[in-house]
């Protein structure tokens, strides 16, 4: 049987002025947020936001100088990260952008694809959607239909992408797409492409979730022309490049802080004095928790090391949806027994949202069933 690499790391002692001007900076900036839009985290859209950490220089930060990037490095990133989801600052209109779209852009972009659109990314002004599942093609990815076909100067593109995250706001999609036909290999023919979702033939329709809101949505093409520049690496390479890409969005502190806000309200409702068992609940959740983040900064170090870490990312990623479902159904156990948090309270509040929006979190990014495929696969056992 193959081992994982959790390294512990410890945060290098100059990040901890960055946690203070980050810390500083939320403080003021999101004074007027209730807890419930706080526990949105990494959905709230917020683009006057976005500009503002655009303008500190917190996109795109350890992107080189000349793409507008600020060349700081990932584990100062790390602590912007947590910084940011721990407040429950709204960072959706920029996360893509920031965590992938503009680090692929870097990787296999031509040049003048990525002068023209990495400083925007880099100001909070240019937001990127992922294009990866369709209609009957999710957890099986290589099974897509969308297809893109030659033609003078580019490629025209017919197809659909579904549970596109920030459709509707976004200016540029990622889209995986099929240039060639199947053969012998199904990942053999897939190529990426940048599309601006302005072009002509591209629709976009909503779609509602259970918690009402529509932050996702699907996308049609009808014969939208992508010119030859927009094609990201070679042709035929995209089935390896979004696998890079799925090792960026697995294991950030993302993936185990969409729950915290309801933490936060827990430890403050409980006052300081609780019961038992309360005090037992509270610490379990907050050795899980930190267990959890030793493992992703783990991650975060490997991958400044240039490593690619894509099995302890799967696992971080597993284990943090885990945790962030548990919580609210324990906290809710721990309400009913306790009399605490009665309706209308900022833990309440938190709790209803969180119940109803968190049985997305083990699908996003990649369902627990597939994620449990790859890690046996690395550890060898499949
Ligand atoms: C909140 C949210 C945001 C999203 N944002 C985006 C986005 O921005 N861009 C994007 O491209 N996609 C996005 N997705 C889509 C997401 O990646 C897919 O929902 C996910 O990959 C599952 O695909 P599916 O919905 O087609 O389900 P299916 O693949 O049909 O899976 C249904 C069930 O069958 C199980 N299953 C499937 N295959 C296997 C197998 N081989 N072995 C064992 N079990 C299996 C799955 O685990 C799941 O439980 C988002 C989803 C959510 C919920």
């Amino acid at each position: 049987m193959n081992s994982f690499n959790f390294e512990p790391l410890a945060l290098p002692a100059q990040t901890a002025g960055l946690r203070r001007e980050v810390r500083e900076f939320l403080r003021e900036e999101l004074a007027g947020m209730t807890p419930r839009e706080r526990a949105h985290t990494w959905q709230g859209f917020d683009a006057g936001f976005s500009r503002k950490l655009g303008e500190k220089g917190w996109i795109g930060m350890t992107w080189p100088r000349e793409y507008g990037g600020q060349e700081r490095s990932v584990l100062e990133r790390y602590v912007l990260l947590e910084e940011l989801l721990a407040a429950g600052a709204p960072v959706a209109a920029h996360w893509i952008a920031d965590r992938q779209s503009g680090t692929l852009l870097l990787r296999f972009g031509r040049e003048e694809v990525r002068r023209r659109y990495l400083p925007a990314m880099a100001c909070g002004e240019l937001f990127c959607c992922i294009g990866m599942s369709e209609p009957n093609s999710g957890s099986d990815l290589a099974s897509i239909r969308t297809r893109a076909t030659r033609v003078d100067g580019g490629w025209k593109v017919n197809g659909s992408k579904l549970w596109t995250t920030n459709a509707d706001k976004a200016h540029l999609m990622i889209a995986l797409v099929r240039t060639s036909r199947e053969e012998d290999s199904r990942h053999a023919g897939l190529s990426q492409f940048i599309i601006e979702l302005s072009s002509p033939g591209v629709t976009v329709k909503p779609v509602v979730d259970h918690t009402g809101a529509a932050h996702f949505g699907e996308v049609f093409f009808s014969d939208v022309f992508v010119a030859d520049e927009m094609l990201l690496g070679n042709e035929g390479d995209g089935w390896a490049q979004v696998n890079a890409e799925l090792a960026l969005e697995r294991s950030g502190p993302e993936r185990y802080l969409s729950s915290y806000r309801l933490l936060e309200e827990l430890v403050a409702a409980a006052g300081p004095d609780p019961s038992p068992r309360l005090t037992e609940l509270i610490g379990e959740l907050t050795a899980e928790l930190w267990t959890l983040r030793q493992m992703s900064l783990s991650v975060a170090g490997q991958l400044a090391g240039g490593g690619t870490p894509a099995l302890e990312a799967a696992i971080v990623k597993d284990l943090g949806a885990r945790f962030e479902q548990e919580l609210p159904p324990l906290v809710q156990a721990a309400l009913d027994d306790e009399a605490l948090g009665s309706s209308g309270t900022a833990l309440q509040d938190v709790l209803d949202y969180l119940l109803r929006a968190s049985p997305a979190f083990s699908l996003r990014g990649g369902t627990r069933e597939i994620l449990r495929g790859i890690i046996a696969k690395g550890l060898g056992l499949r």
